[in-house]
């Protein structure tokens, strides 16, 4: 268990902005752009990508698609975005309780160099 179980079952706060039956979305506390979102499951634990298992995958969808929603009702969808999942730590996973990053509201820099 990590953080974001707490933040799902309300024990440390978050600013939460987005929910349905499967998915939360918050604000992240340490924002990497004017808009920066956190998409997780709210009923199961999956510490990583690689940990995901083939009945699991409609989470991944799930979490596109709230992010893809959260977007037109901020009214940024036409904008344009980005999606992030790292994986493990040459990605900089810092915790372990799967999650989408939703980052907007900016023109975003390319990404993909080595950082070290
Ligand atoms: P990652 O590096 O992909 O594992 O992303 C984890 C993210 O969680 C980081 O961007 C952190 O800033 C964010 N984070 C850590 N603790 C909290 C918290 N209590 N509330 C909101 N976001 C958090």
């Amino acid at each position: 268990e990590t953080l974001f179980s707490k933040i799902i079952r309300r024990e440390i706060p978050a600013t939460i902005v987005y929910e349905d039956d499967e998915v939360l979305g918050f604000k992240d506390i340490a924002p990497q752009a004017p808009v920066h979102v956190l998409f997780i499951p709210k009923n199961e634990i999956i510490p990583t990508l690689d940990d995901l298992q083939p009945s699991q995958a409609h989470l991944i969808g799930k979490l596109a698609l709230a992010a893809a929603e959260y977007a037109r009702r901020e009214g940024f969808a036409q904008d344009g975005y980005r999606i992030v999942m790292n994986c493990r730590e040459d990605a900089g996973q810092t915790v372990f309780h799967i999650h989408m990053h939703l980052l907007a509201g900016a023109q975003l820099g390319h990404f993909g160099t080595p950082g070290r």
